[in-house]
């Protein structure tokens, strides 16, 4: 018996006639995928495929990768430099010369009345290296203020804070090869299968061919969680409380590495004693998970012959998130867990090249993991660069979240923006509203002209897109990967790498260091200054042509390296760069300081990713199938908590916090408990509205998880309204 039609006409794409395919990385996540675009005969990029040769994705790509391509020619791209006196003026199309100068004119007057620190630089994690090397040279060599950051400042620095307190130098020790021969793993706060799911495939291709416990810590039920042996739903912003139970349980019990604790670690007598306060019968009624569970856990983990910690924003995002960092490498030095195959503390990095920023742009200190509190260092890049070591700090300057409180004190008068996007990204954007509106000079560089925070402006520098450029990436797994350059900018678009060259030539310092012209002399730049028997962070045997042969390597790779493989892990030998070579255990106290729920605001606000969607939407909002698969800002909630508040599934609420509100669709889900409620961070005037953002203290890094809400009913067919002029694309 036939089922269904029998005349089925199945849907046939026709083959793109593809004449080249130019090799790329894809510039969203930091899993590192390595992309072939297609380029028909007149040079257009007409298709884009995962290359199936690449170690890190073998063919695969997620649907963000799939579609990137759309990206060269898609809706709201900037194609003219505009200026304008008053923000809230019309912008006048002007000459990249005339842009540049104003612009130049404007950092000089504000530097010359109110200091060299007034003007703040806050840049991004989506550059190429190349450009963050040189946009640190401008900034540190030639403007000179020591207010730049990075955006990386919202997602990594809690676990750049958390390594070098650790092993005393940042950088992932692990790589994705550990999936392969670890026997039992940790994630904390990363639903893997949304937010990198190339990751996610690698590591359910491990766990298909060895089976190993996957133990998944997250207060909501994630589609990582579903896919979890063991769930661990955590009540949020403790995870320092249920890591410090399990090292109770492990020396309790006697399961920690004495030997590796001996022979590689200090701090350990400490450690010990700290952790006794947190028996797991005490520690379960503050970290949701009951004392059995985490006995269970911690002698799985420990018992392991190789076990692993893998961690995302649930970590990071925290007021505890560079302890919390800390906590999972003490777990694992305890253990005898870092540096050796399957066993190691991998943080999960967040945009495509977090880790080149980290690496090279300065925005903490000098290239390649140089500080400024070190002469030496100070010494060195002013002697390469040409200049002058007393122009430079002797010690690091404001963080990206404490820069935008000091435009509200003052201190702060005008800011250049270099893809990233404050307006969606940062907590309470109601508060950064106003910060915005009272600058005295704004420059916003970005592919898209209609960036939110554009509005803000007093000029605009149109910025190539992606593989209209050509350099590098490092990927979470410390692998620098290539984009070779397969398209022109759109119209008067320029690299990033050119817009930092010729502001540079408008600084009297600019003539005194050399900008390369080409990305690749760039490279060879940084290549020198990675160099040295002392220095993890050694790329000086790589090339362009090395690096997309090997389709990436991993670093250090030296200056001589047999072959195309770099060093898959760090501290195999267990040799930390801390002074005396052992690693630091860290004392980590809990610290209750979140906004939790009460009788006015009862429900937990979490917020994460969707995987149709990159960060703020700058470039997914605008591309096919990613905004039709979820174009609406949603609202996860528990039917039972809803029934009792009388909402229904789709129906649009106001979530209320004591920032801000904000209009979103409900979803039912028992993926979240009842005291909870979800919202993916994408979009534009929701999720923000409402966080708090405290901050760490190590790392700055905002809370944006932990913080509560109430939930009230609105007009229905308002919000509808309210709802449809956000769907703009
Ligand atoms: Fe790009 Fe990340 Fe998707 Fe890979 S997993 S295609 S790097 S967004």
């Amino acid at each position: 018996m036939l089922f269904g039609r029998t005349d089925r006409k199945p849907i046939v794409i026709p083959p793109k006639q593809v004449k080249e395919w130019k090799y790329s990385v894809c510039n969203y996540c930091s899993t590192g995928c390595s992309i072939e675009l297609g380029l028909d005969d007149k040079g257009a990029v007409i298709t884009s495929r995962g290359h199936a040769g690449a170690d890190v994705n073998r063919g695969k790509l997620c649907i963000k990768g799939l579609q990137e391509h759309e990206l060269f020619t898609s809706a709201g791209r900037g194609t003219e430099p505009m200026i304008r006196n008053r923000y809230q003026e019309e912008f006048q199309n002007v000459s990249w010369d005339a842009a540049l100068d104003y612009t130049a004119a404007n950092i000089k007057r504000i530097q010359q009345k109110y200091g060299r620190d007034s003007f703040a630089i806050v840049s991004t994690g989506q550059l190429l290296t190349e450009e963050f090397y040189t946009l640190g040279k401008l900034t540190r060599g030639c403007i000179g203020t020591n207010n730049y950051d990075g955006n990386t400042t919202l997602c990594m620095a809690s676990a750049v804070s958390g390594y070098k307190r650790s092993f005393g130098l940042d950088g992932p020790p692990g790589c994705y090869d550990d999936f392969e021969h670890t026997h039992c793993m940790m994630a904390f706060g990363s639903n893997l299968p949304e937010q990198h799911p190339v990751i996610y495939w690698r590591l359910k291709e491990a766990r298909e061919k060895r089976k190993f416990p996957l133990i998944v810590i997250d207060p909501r039920v994630t589609m990582f969680a579903q896919f979890a042996d063991i769930h661990l739903p955590i009540t949020p912003g403790t995870d320092v409380v249920l890591l410090n139970a399990m090292l109770y349980v492990i020396f309790r019990e006697n399961l920690q590495d004495k030997g590796y604790i001996a022979a590689h670690t200090n701090n350990y007598e400490e450690l010990y004693q700290n952790v006794q306060d947190y028996d797991p019968v005490k520690a379960q009624h503050i970290c949701g998970i009951d004392e059995d569970t985490i006995r269970q856990v911690a002698r799985l983990y420990a018992k392991a012959p190789a076990a692993m910690c893998i961690w995302t924003m649930g970590i990071n995002q925290s007021t505890h998130g560079s302890d919390g960092v800390c906590n999972i490498n003490n777990l694992n030095l305890c253990t005898g867990n870092i540096g050796k195959p399957g066993g190691t503390s991998l943080s999960i990095t967040g945009q495509c090249n977090a880790m080149g920023t980290r690496e090279w742009s300065s925005c903490s200190g000098l290239p390649g993991y140089r500080t400024l509190e070190n002469e030496q260092h100070r010494q060195e890049i002013a002697d390469f660069w040409g200049i002058d070591p007393e122009f430079f700090p002797k010690s690091r300057g404001l963080a990206q979240t404490d820069i935008f409180p000091a435009i509200e004190s003052g201190a702060i008068k005008g800011m250049w923006l270099v893809a990233t996007n404050p307006m969606t990204s940062m907590a309470n954007t109601g508060r950064i509203r106003k910060m915005m509106e009272k600058l005295d000079f704004l420059v916003v560089q970005d592919c898209y002209v209609d960036v939110e925070t554009n509005q803000f402006s007093h000029a605009y520098f149109p910025a190539a897109v992606w593989a209209e450029k050509e350099g590098c990436h490092t990927n979470t797994e410390r692998r620098v990967n290539l984009t070779r350059n397969a398209v022109k900018p759109l119209g008067n678009s320029k690299p990033d790498f050119w817009i930092f060259n010729e502001m540079a030539k408008r600084f009297p310092n600019g003539q005194k260091i050399r900008f390369p012209q080409k990305p690749e002399e760039v490279f060879e730049e940084m290549k020198v200054l990675s160099k040295g028997a002392d220095r993890t962070l050694d790329i000086s045997g790589m090339t362009y042509d090395k690096i997309e042969a090997a389709r990436g390597i991993q670093w250090p790779f030296r200056e001589g390296t047999e072959g195309l493989k770099g060093e898959p892990r760090l501290y195999g030998d267990g040799k930390f760069p801390t002074g005396n070579g052992r690693a630091n255990l860290i004392v980590v106290k809990f610290k209750d300081n979140n906004e939790k729920p009460d009788q006015e605001f009862p429900f937990w606000l979490n917020s994460g990713r969707l995987v149709e969607h990159f960060h703020t939407r700058t470039r997914t909002g605008k591309i096919a199938n990613g905004n039709k698969f979820s174009p609406t800002p949603f609202m996860e909630m528990n039917p039972d908590a809803a029934k009792k508040l009388g909402f229904v599934h789709q129906q649009y609420v106001r979530v209320v916090s004591k920032r801000g509100d904000a209009v979103v669709m409900v979803q039912l889900t028992q993926r979240v408990p009842p005291n909870m409620v979800f919202i993916p961070f994408h979009y534009h005037d929701c999720v923000n509205r409402l966080t708090l953002g405290l901050l760490d203290p190590y790392s700055r890094q905002p809370a944006f998880k932990q913080c509560c809400v109430k939930i009230e009913h609105v007009d229905q067919t308002e919000a509808a309204q309210l709802n449809l002029e956000r769907r703009k694309y």
